[in-house]
């Protein structure tokens, strides 16, 4: 048996698996939404998967089983939500064209919108359709995160409406039954106790005025340092003060600790210092690893010269940059070996490219209970000719 996180393959499973490819452990993801299933049932609020994290769609019917419907940002997540996952669909994006909100009303049930200006835009047409319940997103300009690009109320922000727009744009927004703010990365409850302190604070005048309330992604729940009970008082604390509906619209928390990317040794020369070239990619199947930038965790590894062979990994692509950090082994890797890179299942996946015609990581499912494992996707030359022309 050969241990991959919670996911055990034998020897037949893993000669027969290909690589580069992303493992999923649908035991571990129902866990995850059992935990969610169970913060909904004790706050009665409703918790929406956001597919920016997380749009596995093979994996639908398991998370309708536990969520009850999910949060797209474009007309293509939105697809996905109606014809993939059912359930409520609530639609927002920083702004939409014409020919997107032809679109979001026939799919959403639910949609928000960033500015009163594209909310006036467009509020004729999405009243043509009276069972869509609409939003505002408001910046409580409040900052729970040090990292810029993940910082939605930083300085001259894009996302929400300010209390400054807010009051100026009050008389427009008769129509409006609810409110959005999304303000957190990876935080505990804490930070969702601190922001939505500043949320009441500043636009606590008009909650008579709205019906619901969405407290948008960014909630760790499923970490094992979570505070899930904070939360759960949190949002009973909220709703018994408001009679508010709440939802949250997590994408990390569903699938954190689900999945790996599993990758093979392809060279190993030394040039100054040793090098390794794996059959992925930092920029083409881990964007986020340069972009962030962080260092992926890998079983069995350390930091370089921790253990007595340290190796630079570096990907497939002819980028100088490819490379995905220094990692040290207890043994010589060898030709073939094969490298499990952790947690890989949220944010990599939907944020992958076919960058220089390498292939997508081929993605597999496996069910932990059943040590089962199954081939869901695999990838090829139409995927990269499809996206040119
Ligand atoms: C990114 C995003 C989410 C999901 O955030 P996670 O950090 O993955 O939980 C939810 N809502 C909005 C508006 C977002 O932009």
């Amino acid at each position: 048996m050969e241990q991959f996180g919670r996911i055990k393959l034998s020897p037949k499973q893993l000669s027969g698996l290909k690589t580069p490819c992303y493992i999923v452990n649908e035991s571990k993801l129902e866990e995850n939404l059992r935990l969610l299933k169970y913060v909904q049932d004790k706050t009665n609020s409703k918790i929406l998967l956001a597919f920016k994290g997380f749009a596995m769609w093979s994996m639908a019917k398991l998370v309708k089983q536990y969520l009850p419907g999910t949060s797209a940002s474009s007309v293509s997540e939105a697809m996905l939500g109606r014809h993939e996952f059912g359930g409520e669909l609530h639609c927002y994006a920083p702004a939409y064209s014409q020919a997107d909100m032809e679109e979001h009303v026939k799919l959403a049930d639910h949609i928000v919108f960033n500015s009163v200006g594209q909310w006036n835009r467009y509020k004729e047409l999405v009243k043509q359709h009276p069972h869509i319940e609409t939003a505002l997103r408001i910046n409580p300009e409040h900052s729970e995160t040090d990292t810029a690009i993940y910082d939605p109320s930083g300085p001259n922000s894009r996302l929400g409406t300010t209390l400054e727009n807010f009051k100026a744009g009050l008389v427009d927004l008769e129509g409006i039954s609810g409110l959005h703010f999304h303000n957190l990365c990876e935080l505990n409850a804490d930070a969702l106790e601190r922001t939505l302190s500043v949320v009441e604070e500043k636009f606590g005048f008009y909650f008579d005025k709205i019906s619901w309330i969405n407290f948008g992604g960014g909630h760790h729940i499923t970490r094992p340092d979570y505070d899930v009970e904070r939360l759960i008082r949190i949002i009973n604390d909220f709703r018994s003060k408001y009679k508010l509906k709440v939802y949250l619209e997590p994408g990390e928390a569903i699938a954190l600790n689900t999945g790996v990317l599993v990758t093979s040794v392809l060279d190993l020369f030394n040039n100054g210092m040793k090098l390794a070239i794996l059959d992925t990619s930092a920029t083409a199947h881990m964007p986020d690893v340069l972009e962030m930038p962080y260092r992926p965790f890998i079983e069995n590894a350390d930091e370089p010269q921790e253990k007595a062979h340290t190796y630079r990994l570096g990907g497939i692509t002819c980028l100088a940059g490819d490379v995905i950090g220094d990692y040290s082994f207890d043994k010589p890797l060898q030709i073939g070996d094969k490298l499990v890179f952790g947690d890989m299942a949220h944010y990599t996946m939907v944020k992958n490219t076919t960058f220089n015609g390498v292939r997508l990581p081929l993605i597999y499912k496996f069910n932990s209970n059943q040590n089962e494992l199954t081939l869901v996707k695999e990838f090829g030359y139409n995927d990269y000719k499809s996206r040119l022309s």
